[in-house]
Parts: C-alpha cells; structure tokens; sequence
C-alpha cells in the first residue's frame, strides 16, 4: 500500500483495476442522448446517399455550356423538372437541361450544375449565362460519409451531433454502455437532514447532495446515503452500497481524529488498500480501496477538499466504468488574472475559472468554504515547492468535465 501518492500514481492505481462495463444496452436514438457508444460504429449508407444538387438551378453537361456567357449565352431544352425527394424521370442528352431543386438528385449525364441566377429563368428552353468546369456545383453521393467507413467509435460520448449523425445514417437504436452506479456515502455525526432545524453543532449535509448531482451530470446514477460516526454503521452502509454499485465514494472521517473510522472499516469491510493519503492539498487524506475489483473512495470532508479529490480521483473512475476511452481531466495553460499570496509547499489545487487564457480566481478558498465554487471550470494545478503567485503568472489549470 502507497503512502500519500502522487495524484498521477493513485489514479492510475485506480483505472488499472477500474474496467468499464461489459455489457451494453440498446436505446432508441431518441434516448441516446448523454449516454456512451458501446461499440464502433460504421457507415451502413453513403451520405449523402445520392449525389444531389446543392442549390436551385439547371443540371448540364458542361460540354454543352462551354463558351456561354453574358452575351453569348447557351441555349439548352428543359426536359424534366426534379424536386427534393423525386426520382430522375431520364438522363440528361446533349443540348438538354433539367431544372433542379436543392438537394433532388442529379440526373445521369450530369456534369455541373448552374445555378438559377445564372440563367434567364427558363422555361421549355433555357438560357445559361455562365460557363462551368467539369463537376462544378457537384454535391457527390458519400463525399460526407462513405458507405462502410468508421463513424462513431466506441467509447464515444453521444452529444446532439453525434445523434444527428446517427440519424442521418437512418439507426432508430444504439447500443450504449450502462449508466455507472455510484454510491455515495456521507459521514459525519454532525449532518442533519435537509428541511430539518439545525441543532446546535448540526450542519446540513452539503457532500451528499453535490457528489450525488455531479453523479448524475456525469451520466450516472447515485444513490446517496448518511450515517454518523459509528463504526458498525459505517461499515453497514458501506458494505451496502458496495454491493449495489459499480464504485462507492465516502466522504468524512479520513484524517487523524478521534472519530475518523473510514480507514478501519474499509478494512473490516475485507477491502484491500492502494494508497492511503494523495500529496495533495485539499484532501490529502484520501484513501483508496478494493473490494471484489470494485474501487471504494474515502475522502475527506471538508466540501471543497471533497470536491477536488472527487474529481480527480473518482471522476476518472466514473467515466471509464460508463465506457469513457478518455476520462482523465484535460489540462490546460492559462495566465492568472489574480495574486494568490500563500506559497504552496505541497502541491495544491485552487477553484479557478477560465476564460479566454485568463485564469480567475474566486475569493474564498479555504476548504471548508463552498460558496465561492459556483461558476468555476477549472481546477488551477500548483505544483509543490511554488512561492506566492501574481497577476500574470503563466499557470496550468486541470478543466473539469
Ligand atoms: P472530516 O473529514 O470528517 O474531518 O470533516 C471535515 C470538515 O468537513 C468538518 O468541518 C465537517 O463538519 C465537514 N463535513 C464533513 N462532511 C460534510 C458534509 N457531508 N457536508 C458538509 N460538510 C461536511
Ligand atoms: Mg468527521
């Protein structure tokens, strides 16, 4: 077992035992929408599946308006009119038009198209103004997808785009990985129920309701328990909801206090420790366990160090168990909008919000303190060893899903 890990180490700890699903469940397309693809997918039609115009006008053989021009214009017999969703009546001949709607399909013979403007009109004659090289204004059957080509691959988040490319290609269901259950356990004598006066020493119990929401915003499913300080409850509950989930995340009752009971009764609960402690701060005391190839988190609960180590340590985990090939936070540079005056020894990770290269923090920053999380995106990284920072220090921060 790992003594304060790197966060690096400990998640990579982590995933190596964390195995995405392998079963998978079909959907209609309609309810697709937030859930991860279960397998590649591959085109089974051309798209377009038909080459189509793309504009209003006159389908040609270019031979046949070589030469037009303003003053000099070809003129061409009409002899079919094609809409959007009718079929070709004939090929196109020599000195003949079709006139074409925007995406109806091109006759045979068709060599380029002239849009309307570019013609008096027409009728059962047209004039063309304009001369076009071979395959101008061509919207060719497969140059958006071809037929039998990789579409979507496994793994891939299904977001709005990604259902209109799945439609396109006429797919009424999908097959998708499940939903990540994830139990959550919120520890602490000192938690009242929402709704409930608050007795004095009492707080409401804000990790329950936020790591249950982010849960969910992260497509999974939560399922949110409290129990107090008492060893044989926690390890009730814990045993619990480990049997029910795919990943069980605690919070509470980690560090060095008298009733801190979460090391102990992970192992009463037979799991096997990978690390206990991550050189991180806030939540440096986070302890991560085993059981049966399922991961147990136990995290401190302070709100923003629970937070920070949620999404370091369990948002990966998350995303993977729901099939997600890439779950671990993006990283990204920015320059720091406000000084930040302590020095970080050990590494530390500051609630921050990036805009446009610009990394804004809030005033609040102590662990304990929630309030000041709102409308943060990111998390600012600063490695162990750095001195206070000022406006206009270059900085990396770790962008939150
Ligand atoms: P602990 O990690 O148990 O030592 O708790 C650290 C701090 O976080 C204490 O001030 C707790 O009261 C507070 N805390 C623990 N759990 C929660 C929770 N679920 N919601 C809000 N604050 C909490
Ligand atoms: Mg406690």
């Amino acid at each position: 077992m790992h003594q304060h890990l790197p966060l690096e180490k400990a998640v990579a700890l982590l995933l190596e035992h964390n195995h995405a699903s392998n079963a998978s469940e079909t959907l209609p397309l309609s309810q697709a929408l937030g859930r991860v693809l279960a397998g590649d997918l591959f085109a089974q039609i051309a798209q377009p599946p038909f080459s189509r115009s793309p504009l209003d006008g006159y389908a040609v053989r270019y031979e046949d308006i070589a030469n037009a021009g303003p003053s000099s214009p070809a003129r061409l017999s009409v002899t079919q009119e094609i809409f959007a969703g009718d079929a070709p009546q004939k090929p196109l001949q020599e000195g003949e038009a079709a006139r074409i709607m925007t995406g109806a399909p091109l006759p045979v013979g068709t060599s380029a198209v002239v849009r309307q403007e570019d013609t008096d009109e027409g009728g059962e004659t047209v004039q063309i103004f304009e001369t076009l090289g071979k395959g101008a204004n061509l919207c060719l059957q497969g140059e958006d997808v071809q037929k039998g080509q990789p579409l979507l691959q496994g793994g891939s988040f299904l977001n709005s785009s990604a259902i209109g490319i799945l439609a396109g290609q006429g797919l009424r269901q999908v097959s998708v990985y499940p939903k990540p259950k994830v139990g959550i356990l919120s520890t602490g004598s000192e938690l009242a129920e929402l709704g409930a006066p608050l007795a004095e020493g009492k707080i409401y119990d804000s990790n329950l309701h936020l790591l249950c929401a982010r849960v969910r915003e992260l497509g999974g499913i939560s399922k949110g328990v409290v129990a107090p300080d008492v060893p044989n409850t926690l390890l009730a509950e814990l045993e619990t909801l480990h049997a029910e989930n795919d990943l069980v995340v605690s919070t509470g009752g980690v560090s060095v206090g008298r009733h801190d009971y979460m090391y102990e009764v992970g192992q009463k609960a037979e799991a096997s420790p990978l690390f206990k402690g991550v050189a991180v701060k806030p939540g440096s005391p986070a302890i991560g366990f085993l059981k049966q190839g399922k991961t147990i988190l136990c995290l401190s609960g302070n709100p923003f160090a629970a937070f920070a180590t949620f999404e370091m340590l369990a948002v990966p985990c998350i995303l993977q168990k729901g099939g997600n090939r890439h779950p671990l936070p993006q990283r990204s540079g920015g320059f720091l909008e406000n000084d930040f005056h302590k020095p970080s020894p050990c590494r530390r990770l500051l609630r921050a919000s990036l805009r446009d290269g610009k990394v804004y923090l809030p005033k609040k920053h102590a662990s304990g303190m929630l309030s000041s999380l709102v409308n943060c995106n990111c998390l600012l990284d600063i490695p162990a060893g750095s001195g206070p920072l000022s406006r206009g220090d270059a900085v990396t921060v770790m962008l939150l899903r």
